[in-house]
């Protein structure tokens, strides 16, 4: 027999943007009910994600205040709505991606939802979940990288940059990651990158220039931003891609397309959900991601597990810039 659902349940929400002070956390939100198609599930684990603190701060902008933050977890189903909920039943482990999970429970549509296998732990799925799929989807999409290419990858010791690593090393891709310190560096080698190298414009042309003999990375994957896109586009082959897909030293600024005709250079700033829309994509990319974790050895390295109260030193850890892989919160 489950647990009875409260009525009332612990959460985090902004009132307004601002940093790490805004976040709220409280026991009195409601348990929401499931609608027809919906899953209510108990949360064992929410995933921090950089877009979190976009979101804090109004990089993005919430759709209303008060905004419970948090985009992806992983728990039980608790409660089932009304018509197709795919066979999921009440004590059931799944993960998912889903607005608004910084709180015990959420609701979340039975189509979005991924029941774990047996025996996966919770903790496991929801660290890899949203960072692998981001990884995934752009090596498959945004540039399908070949066998043998030569990439470039920031922050390549974070959540997706270590996924990114590990991934390309799967497929055959050859990477050069970004870091921007020596045991950064290392853990990056040790995901599956080639070589490693920081930021300083000087070393990392030259580190480029070496490996694919001054033609330029087929692809560069930036998550950095701002402070690194003209010198990463730079990096990029005749003909190769650019894919920007994140702010974390703050967004791109407006950008001249004329830029890209001297190499022929396709540009993309891509982000993962539109590559998952479907549930049919959802359930295909989800499960390949299920079975790097099962079958490939891969995965990513914890890096702490917050109280849900302590989520605000979680979000000062990750813009510190000192966190490496996955950062999870406890309801
Ligand atoms: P990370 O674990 O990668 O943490 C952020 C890392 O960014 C830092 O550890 C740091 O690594 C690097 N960094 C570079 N400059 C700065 C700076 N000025 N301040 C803080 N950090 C900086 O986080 P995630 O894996 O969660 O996310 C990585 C990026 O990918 C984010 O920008 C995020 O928005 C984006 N993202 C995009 C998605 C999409 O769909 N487009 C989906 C998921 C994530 P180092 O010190 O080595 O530089």
């Amino acid at each position: 027999a489950s647990n009875p659902i409260p009525s009332t349940m612990a959460g985090v929400q902004i009132a307004e943007n601002g940093d790490t002070s805004v976040l709220q956390y409280t026991t009195h939100l409601p348990v929401p009910e499931p609608q027809p198609g919906q899953i209510l599930v108990k949360n064992a684990f929410i995933g921090v994600n950089y877009i979190d603190t976009y979101f804090r701060t109004g990089l993005y902008k919430a759709p209303s205040f008060p905004y419970i933050l948090g985009r992806e977890a992983a728990g039980t189903v608790a409660a089932l709505g009304s018509g197709e909920t795919y066979g999921l039943q009440p004590g059931d482990q799944v993960v998912f991606m889903q607005e608004g999970t910084y709180t015990e429970y959420v609701t979340v549509g039975a189509d979005r939802a991924y029941k774990l296998p047996d025996g996966m732990k919770p903790e496991i799925a929801c660290a890899a979940m949203l960072q692998a799929l981001t990884a995934w989807t752009m090596i498959r999409e945004a540039y399908e990288v070949k066998k043998g290419d030569w990439v470039l990858v920031t922050a390549a010791a974070g959540g997706v940059g270590g996924w990114l690593c590990q991934l390309l090393k799967h497929i055959g891709g050859r990477t050069i990651a970004v870091a921007s310190d020596e045991t950064k560096r290392e853990m990056a080698r040790n995901y599956g990158a080639e070589v490693s190298v920081g930021y300083e414009e000087e070393e990392l042309r030259r580190v480029v220039n070496e490996k694919t003999n001054g033609e330029g990375v087929k692809a560069v994957f930036d998550s950095v931003g701002a402070s690194t896109f003209d010198l990463t586009l730079s990096l990029v082959a005749r003909k190769g891609t650019m894919v920007s897909f994140g702010n974390s030293s703050g967004a791109v600024p407006a950008f001249q397309i004329a830029r890209l005709s001297a190499k022929n250079i396709k540009l993309l700033r891509s982000s993962l959900f539109p590559y998952i829309q479907t549930r049919e994509e959802f359930q295909k990319y989800m499960g390949e991601v299920v079975d790097f974790l099962i079958h490939h050895n891969m995965g990513c390295k914890i890096h702490e597990i917050y109280p849900l109260k302590d989520v605000a030193r979680a979000h000062a850890d990750i813009e510190s810039r000192k966190t490496t892989g996955k950062l999870l919160l406890k309801p």
